[in-house]
């Protein structure tokens, strides 16, 4: 992996930082302890991984794709991160992203853009567009990624790769570095949908240094993934939301969507079609509370504790220092971010913005628990546009946001889904990810569905 890492990476740019030696190191305390007769660490011992440069790390830097964090080294590792050294799968490197987690398309990172390795002119999704297009071009079998949005499973449809966003405290969130933390989670990568239940299984799990981490059992993913590789569905009742599947999106994705549901009804699946009305507010909600946790969130970097410091030549007042440093430190999408929120917060505006935004969250966790009395799993497409070229979105940032409208529901109920590679779009040839949901705590469903249907 290292070896194809250094023959096209510098073409995708997945990667902002590669750790061959840290690699090389901790595969290699995989073979001495199976020379010694130990047991493997778990089933991915020596698998390597591709980890989103989101999560620190003691050994590499941690730049969350900003520049306010340029070589920044973390004092200690994330439960994530050490959950997979425990494991004994040797990280490769840190992932491009957009900077702080925000965006869709990578673009936003202040390193420059990946690139998608089906089509290098179009970009490999986001926020975690690194991590998808390491497995898309087989630099990494493994990649973790974070979702507080739909920044796992856009990048994975659109890669054609498979990507969860597991139920909201069930993967730690320490030494993950904030977004929006009551959205943020961290989650498994792969090319197939077993390889993601592996990894599922070694980084979920209650971490008491989390206060919102779940104390319960991690759900049977693994199990799950092989009951649902022999292809059948009987017994099992999937429902279309129907506010995810609209004629404005493109027609080679409701096209491939509708074979993926055929295919479904195939191997013995139920389908029926459910209503969640608050859905289309979704979007509208998610970018307010979004960018209000966020706006409190990233009042850390203040240019005295972490990383840059800008404009510290003696005459300016702690104050000024903060304001230089963040505006040479933080990309435009982070400030617009930063302004919406610190708006939507302030006291004038908290009920009519924030406040709101609050009660249509509630709405929308109501839908899915009624929609999941009539249905084990729910099914939309990932994302309603195959990848864009590169720039084509940049300057529009409202255009970026609805890119994001199938995603975002799971994010603001706290349950999971899981994107896998549907038939590529007719129109175009790309690739289309069938998006399928589950209930808090029902993770291993995602996997029955996803395997079956792989
Ligand atoms: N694209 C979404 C956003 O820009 C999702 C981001 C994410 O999941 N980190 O907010």
């Amino acid at each position: 992996h290292l070896d194809r890492i250094a023959a096209v990476d510098a073409e995708i740019h997945a990667f902002l930082h590669v750790g061959a030696e840290q690699a090389l190191a901790a595969a290699q305390a995989v073979d001495d302890a199976r020379a010694a007769g130990a047991p493997p660490a778990s089933a991915l011992a020596g698998v390597p991984l591709a980890l989103k440069d989101v999560f620190t790390t003691t050994d590499m830097p941690t730049t969350c794709g900003s520049a306010i964090l340029d070589g920044w080294v973390a004092p200690y590792d994330a439960t994530v991160t050490a959950r997979l050294r425990a494991a004994g799968i040797p990280v490769l490197g840190k992932t491009n992203m957009d900077e702080f987690a925000m965006g869709s398309s990578t673009e936003n990172s202040a390193f420059g853009p990946t690139r998608n390795p089906l089509d290098t002119t179009r970009i490999p999704g986001g926020s975690g567009g690194g991590s998808a297009a390491a497995l898309a071009s087989f630099q990494a079998p493994l990649a973790i990624g974070t979702d507080t949005g739909g920044s796992i499973r856009q990048p994975a449809a659109v890669t054609g790769t498979v990507g969860t966003k597991p139920t909201y405290g069930t993967v730690s969130r320490y030494g993950l570095v904030a977004c929006a933390s009551s959205l943020d989670q961290g989650g498994p990568c792969g090319r197939t949908v077993l390889d993601t239940a592996l990894l599922h299984e070694v980084i979920a799990g209650h971490d008491p240094r989390d206060s919102t981490s779940v104390d319960a059992p991690v759900p049977p993913v693994v199990a799950a993934a092989r009951q649902g590789a022999a292809g059948d569905l009987r017994g099992v009742r999937i429902g279309v939301v129907r506010e995810l599947h609209s004629d404005s999106y493109q027609p080679g994705v409701i096209g491939s969507f509708d074979r993926a549901v055929q295919t479904l009804t195939e191997l013995g699946a139920e389908v029926v079609e459910v209503s969640c009305p608050h859905f289309t507010y979704g979007l509208a909600a998610y970018y307010l509370i979004l960018p209000s946790e966020v706006s409190s969130n990233l009042a850390r970097f203040d240019g005295m504790r972490y990383g840059l410091r800008a404009g510290d030549d003696g005459t300016r007042s702690a104050d000024q220092v903060m304001a230089v440093t963040r505006d040479a430190g933080f990309g435009a999408e982070v400030k617009r971010r930063i302004m919406i929120g610190t708006y939507a917060l302030s006291a004038g505006y908290y009920d009519a913005y924030y406040g709101q935004a609050l009660k249509v969250r509630t709405l929308i966790a109501r839908d899915f628990a009624a929609a999941y009395e009539r249905a084990d799993v729910l099914i939309s497409p990932t994302s309603p546009v195959t990848p864009w070229k590169l720039g084509e979105k940049l300057d529009d940032p409202l255009a970026m946001y609805l890119t994001d409208l199938c995603t975002l529901p799971t994010n603001l109920a706290g349950t999971c889904a899981i994107s896998v590679p549907a038939p590529l779009s007719a129109d175009d040839g790309l690739p289309v990810g069938l998006q399928i949901m589950a209930p808090a705590l029902a993770d291993d469903r995602l996997y029955r569905v996803a395997a079956a249907y792989e």
